[in-house]
């Protein structure tokens, strides 16, 4: 029979890969602590409509990228492919939407059926932050600087430049929008099939494009600077002065967006030249009309994600983690002796590891094998007297310590 392979665009984690991963989430979580934001576990699958509204019909998300299936009760369900919307869904099925605000911490898999190559999957893994209920722009700020702190946390933070950008108010926005339409329909014919597609129904997405021809056009569309109300403008303002602040460096780039209508104000992404045409690890905004989409009050909220594959691969090497003591008993009354020893040193947090047989010399081989960093050899004469021999494997020293005191010494 032939051996089964992971479905295309899925990965398994084992070995470096697993640390790396679990290096990025388990600091994402001590950093977002510091900001005050709590956990929330949703579920992975949502009834297609959370993201149906929510990710507009029109997003290339919906229109091409979710798993969606029927359950054996014909219900719709689709495999998360972002996490905002969920936690927007389960702020308003729990009744939180009078306890605001919420500041919210999230990790964990998504999907989406994407062409894979390398930084791009079917299965991946995001981190997110979200500030639910603030309306000031100290929140954005605030955001940002945590996913900051992240990639500083992650030594990652000199590869990678902060570019943020306004959409405005929804008055600045329609009438860029105009603007926009105006530009990209007399440029048409230059348009690839996708972005005529967008100009229909989305016109601000054309300027998220991918494609090459849709690149140079955009180059020369008009910019939001000159439709920004005055309220949008001081908004924007603030954010850059509180940005100063924090200490976060950044750049503008007038070319981010977010192509859902429920986006206003701050876009920004932390981007890197390391990984390609992959070069987004975390990427966010201002998200005020998501909320009432999901059938919530009007609720203001900014936050972003960021790709735990991508981050892993710009890690600096993992630094080798303390090898395992490896408990060696000689001799069957030894052997039980090596249970008592191994429960009190796990109990005192140590990694300690027994092989399941052998002589010493296949024990001792097999310690230096998993890379253990000391062995501690139970004879049977020395049991009788309480002791055993703590062998050094990095030095070869070796010397008779008490069984009461091995803890200890090893700790
Ligand atoms: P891209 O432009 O690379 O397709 P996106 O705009 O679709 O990204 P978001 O929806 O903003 O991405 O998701 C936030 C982050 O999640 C991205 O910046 C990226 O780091 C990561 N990400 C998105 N899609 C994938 C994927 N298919 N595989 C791995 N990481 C992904
Ligand atoms: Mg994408």
């Amino acid at each position: 029979m032939s051996a089964l392979q992971p479905a295309r665009g899925t990965r398994d984690l084992i070995g470096e890969d697993a640390a790396r991963h679990l290096r990025v989430v388990d600091t994402a979580r001590r950093i977002a602590a510091t900001y005050g934001l709590d956990e929330w576990i949703t579920p992975v699958f949502e009834d297609t409509r959370v993201f149906a509204r929510t990710l507009g019909e029109t997003s290339d998300v919906v229109m091409k990228e979710m798993y969606s299936f029927q359950d054996r009760g014909g219900e719709s369900l689709t495999l998360r492919p972002e996490n905002t919307a969920g936690v927007c869904r389960a702020l308003v099925s729990n009744g939180l939407t009078q306890s605001l605000p919420q500041k919210v911490f999230y990790a964990g898999p998504m999907f989406r059926y994407e062409r894979p190559q390398k930084g791009r999957y079917r299965q991946f893994h995001q981190i997110g932050a979200e500030l639910i209920g603030p309306a000031e722009p100290l929140a954005d700020a605030e955001v940002i600087a945590c996913g900051r702190d992240i990639l500083a946390a992650l030594g990652v933070a000199g590869e990678t430049v902060l570019e943020i950008n306004t959409l405005g108010d929804r008055d600045s926005r329609a009438a860029w929008r105009d603007a926009l339409v105006a530009y990209f329909t007399a440029h048409r014919g230059a348009l690839s099939e996708d972005s005529l597609a967008r100009l229909e129904r989305n016109p601000l997405r054309i300027l998220d494009s991918k494609d090459e021809a849709d690149r140079r056009v955009v180059a020369g569309a008009p910019l939001i600077e000159a439709h920004l109300t005055e309220a949008a403008a001081a908004f924007y303002g603030k954010l850059k002065q509180h940005l100063g602040q924090f200490g976060v460096a950044f750049v503008e780039n007038p070319r981010i967006v977010r192509g859902l209508d429920y986006y206003g104000h701050t876009a920004f992404e932390f981007v890197t030249t390391r990984l390609g045409a992959q070069g987004t690890v975390m990427a966010g905004g201002r998200y005020d009309g998501l909320v009432e989409e999901m059938g919530g009050p009007p609720t203001p909220a900014v936050g972003w994600a960021a790709g735990v594959e991508r981050l892993a691969m710009l890690l600096p090497e993992t630094p080798a983690a303390p090898g395992p003591v490896a408990v060696v008993p000689v001799g069957e009354a030894a052997e039980a002796a090596a249970l008592d020893v191994l429960a009190a040193l796990r109990r005192a947090g140590i990694r300690a590891e027994t092989a399941y047989r052998g002589n010493l010399k296949r024990r001792m081989e097999r310690a230096n094998r998993i890379g253990a960093r000391a062995a501690i050899i139970l004879g049977e004469a020395e049991l009788a007297r309480g002791v055993a021999q703590l062998k050094d494997l990095r030095s070869g020293e070796q010397q008779e310590v008490a069984l009461a005191d091995l803890a200890a010494r090893l700790a």
